[in-house]
């Protein structure tokens, strides 16, 4: 189609954060931030006094030295000064670098230098780390403690400064600048579990847009009338934007502070009425042990929202049971990190639990702007049959363009970003992530999803937590180790539970072996640390070849199972 371009006749203003603390204030200047302290105790403020405190921070920076495009390094929990951080940081033009304090201090140090940190802020628990880190942080002009003078460190060889003698000494004004949307405002890097973190650069825009959808109803769906739970930690790729969009959106704001255990979160959801809460599957399972070891029960919480790692049936059924509903989301790092939800279609709830369940296991629908595929090996783009298993690509506005000081291309020849997940997409647009490519079971010439036995796994009433990975076998190349870890005071055989996983699964899927150890290792996200269990578990023999045995074909012991194993995939 030929003929000149039209262009529109719109203003072109920014999407800044500026934007969404502007609608905060005018909208809903009396809404809450609450926070439960570090130092003990609650703290809470409007959303006008936090706007104040956030032109009073923006001082206390420019004071500092802090300019434009400066990177600034935050090591805390989810409280009001962390918030005030994200804010004045960005609305000044300056970066947010959130660090994870649980990366290790090889790792931390690293980021902090590849990201030339110019101050380090932290909250006190994380005093002995930063103290650690400190002689090897070249660039670091200087170090705060998020504390009061009451709370502050008495001898400290980094000598801090005091957040709140440094707020205490300036005005609650700041004229903030006009940003382009395509300046940074915050940072993160990946968790590092393969190599070295990478630096991922948020752009104002890209926050913005990911604050607007993430906000729709078919997504988070959070309004004015909820009080929202971040359990996901704001050091970690923005506590998935509910900082933001909590703002935008007018929804009190409840901050857990370090306290995350189960009675710690459950006693605050209830203290504040929260209606919404947003956290990975582990936090969520220790939160449903209290709940149900204390015959307790959630009197407001209507969703929570359960990321970063594959929602569970165990999960499910756990909140149901006290009349909570559960959506899942799939997202990383560099999407900022939303990219689909798994919101229930008109009548959902009309359906009976058995079939609810298949559906609200499934990743979801991408949110808007955002474009999936799924890629081959040998790089066919796969259809959307809810059959074909491929790597998932994605493309938009808020997804990662390169990696910060990226010494290769991020991206595809052709601009898509890979995401080293395998899944499919279903004819209605739900993706379901199978797995990990890293940690895909290849058997036989069929992928294996880690995600199937580990979900069956969890639904043993003795398990609290399960990972699989491959092993090698001689005939088909690898077979799934179950290895589970069981919950306080409660038993079970490893043939008993492999018995209860495989009723669940096809055979393919079903696990050679079952291990139990005491815990499963987790890493900085909150995931299950599969490298480690693979270090733990290196030399493993499966069952079949112990005393000496060689791989028994067709005419083995394990003849049945093996023999018809790769006969049909259901
Ligand atoms: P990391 O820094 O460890 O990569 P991310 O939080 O960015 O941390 O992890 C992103 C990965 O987490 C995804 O690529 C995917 O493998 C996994 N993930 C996130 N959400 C889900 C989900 N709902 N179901 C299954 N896997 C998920």
């Amino acid at each position: 189609m030929q003929g000149p371009v039209l262009p529109g006749l719109m203003m072109n203003t920014q999407l800044t954060i500026k934007g969404i603390l502007n609608a905060a204030v005018h909208n809903f200047p009396d809404q809450e931030i609450v926070t439960r302290l570090v130092e003990g105790g609650m703290f809470r403020y409007s959303f006008a006094d936090a706007a104040k405190r956030f032109q009073q921070l923006a001082n206390v920076l420019v004071r500092l030295g802090v300019k434009r495009g400066d990177r600034v390094g935050v090591m805390g929990w989810n409280t009001h000064r962390q918030l005030e951080l994200y804010y004045a940081l960005g609305c000044m033009g300056a970066v947010c670098h959130t660090i994870n304090p649980r990366l290790g201090p090889e790792n931390a140090n690293y980021v902090i230098n590849h990201a030339d940190d110019k101050f380090i802020f932290y909250d006190l628990t994380f005093a002995p780390l930063v103290e650690a880190l400190a002689p090897n942080l070249q660039n670091v002009r200087g170090y705060v403690a998020m504390t009061d003078k009451a709370n502050a460190p008495k001898k400290s060889p980094i000598k801090p400064l005091i957040y709140e003698e440094l707020m205490a000494k300036e005005k609650d004004q700041y004229d903030w600048p006009d940003l382009d949307e395509n300046e940074a405002c915050s940072m993160c890097y990946t968790s590092g579990t393969t190599g070295q973190p990478k630096g991922v650069l948020y752009s104002h825009r890209a926050v913005v847009l990911q604050a607007l959808v993430t906000c729709l109803p078919a997504s988070f769906g959070c309004t004015n009338a909820d009080a929202i739970l971040p359990v996901v930690p704001m050091f970690h790729v923005n506590a998935w934007n509910v900082p933001y969009a909590a703002l935008l959106v007018g929804a009190k704001l409840v901050m857990p502070g370090p306290q995350l255990d189960g009675k710690s979160l459950y006693d605050l959801i209830e203290a504040e009425d929260v209606t919404y809460s947003l956290g990975v599957p582990t936090v969520w399972l220790s939160l449903l042990d209290y709940v149900n070891d204390n015959g307790k029960t959630f009197t407001k919480m209507k969703y929570t929202l359960v990321g970063g790692a594959a929602l569970s049936e165990a999960i499910i059924r756990g909140f149901e049971a006290h009349g909570v509903h559960v959506r899942q989301g799939w997202g990383m790092t560099e999407l900022s990190p939303t990219g689909t939800v798994n919101a229930e279609d008109p009548g959902f709830y009309d359906l009976p639990m058995e079939e609810r369940i298949p559906i609200q296991l499934l990743q979801g629908r991408a949110l808007p702007f955002i474009d999936m595929r799924i890629v081959s090996d040998d790089g066919k783009v796969l259809p959307w049959d809810g059959e074909s298993d491929g790597h998932l690509q994605v493309r938009g506005p808020y997804v990662i363009s390169d990696y910060y000081k990226a010494d290769k291309p991020t991206l595809t020849k052709d601009g898509w970003f890979d995401t080293g997940d395998v899944a499919v997409i279903h004819p209605d647009g739900r993706m379901q992530i199978t797995d990990r490519a890293k940690d895909v079971i290849k058997s036989g010439g069929e992928w294996i999803s880690t995600l199937d036995i580990e979900n069956s796994a969890l639904l043993h009433p003795a398990v609290s937590q399960a990972a699989a990975i491959g092993v090698p076998h001689p005939k088909w190349q690898e077979r799934p180790l179950l290895i589970v870890a069981l919950k306080q005071g409660k038993t079970a055989e490893p043939e008993e539970i492999r018995q209860f996983v495989c009723g669940k699964l096809p055979k393919i899927s079903c696990p050679d072996a079952v291990e139990i150890i005491d815990e499963i290792p987790i890493g900085a996200t909150g995931k299950v640390l599969k490298t480690e269990l693979r270090k733990m578990f290196k030399d493993y023999v499966l069952p079949e070849f112990r005393n000496g045995g060689k791989a028994k074909d067709s005419a083995g012991a394990k003849k049945g199972l093996l023999g018809s194993l790769f006969g049909k995939k259901s």
